[in-house]
């Protein structure tokens, strides 16, 4: 590789987190400080089945008949977002690879074209800390508002600002729900961290705190901290 070329690599950035880590929340934030197309799988799906892509009939077929959407096509909704313009200096993946087996598909679709995931950052916070984040989630069934416990509680507990309407709390929020998804979603996530710290790849960042200081640990351990306004 020449230098030119080197530097010329983009910025493939992998974020990991486990429900209620604010890896979604962090992702939209990095990818306008940095410049960078924040790719979550949830809408990508959304988008190429709306667009009627080639991959998005693909996918919208696999979901009608109740099945998982293969590996590659997921990939392919991925590389057709990195040909995009916008991707030229690079992308935030979110929520993919969510296996170790998706993980080592992309890493060779990715070295098929001489490139990498160049830094996954994994936000790490205790799951009792998620559960009590989720599970504060509560929302007006009327206007649709959200409100959580602890960091947005209405004027009266239980009850709407806006139309005095009891707020109800959604099935996927409630704590066992939250603890079942959990124990299925974290097992898989760590194997995919272990893949990429095996490759030395893996930032590993306290998720405890406010928003901003998440930003400013994930930025620290990216050694962008200077590149911010
Ligand atoms: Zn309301």
């Amino acid at each position: 590789m020449t230098d030119g070329a080197s530097s010329d690599v983009r910025r493939i950035l992998l974020l990991v987190g486990a429900v209620g880590a604010g890896k979604g929340t962090q992702a939209d934030i990095l990818s306008q400080r940095l410049g960078l197309p924040h790719l979550a799988s949830g809408d990508l799906f959304r988008k190429a089945t709306r667009e009627g892509t080639p991959l998005g009939e693909q996918a919208k077929g696999y979901m009608e008949r109740g099945e998982l959407v293969p590996d590659d096509v997921t990939i392919g909704m991925f590389m057709d977002e990195l040909s995009k313009p916008e991707a030229a200096r690079g992308a935030i993946l979110d929520g993919f690879p969510r296996t170790v087996t998706q993980a080592r598909a992309l890493d060779e679709t990715l070295a098929g074209l001489g490139e990498a995931i160049g830094r996954v950052v994994y936000i790490e916070v205790p799951a009792e800390e998620l559960v009590e984040r989720v599970s504060g989630r509560w929302v007006c069934p009327t206007d649709g508002t959200p409100y959580h416990v602890v960091t947005d509680p209405p004027r009266v507990p239980g009850i709407c600002d806006k139309d005095g309407t009891p707020l109800i709390q959604r099935d996927d929020d409630k704590p066992e729900v939250v603890r079942a998804r959990l124990a299925q979603q974290v097992p898989p996530m760590l194997e995919v961290i272990e893949h990429y710290e095996r490759a030395g790849k893996v930032s590993r960042v306290d998720g405890r705190g406010t928003i901003d200081e998440v930003t400013s640990r994930i930025l620290e351990a990216l050694g962008m901290s200077q590149a911010v306004s």
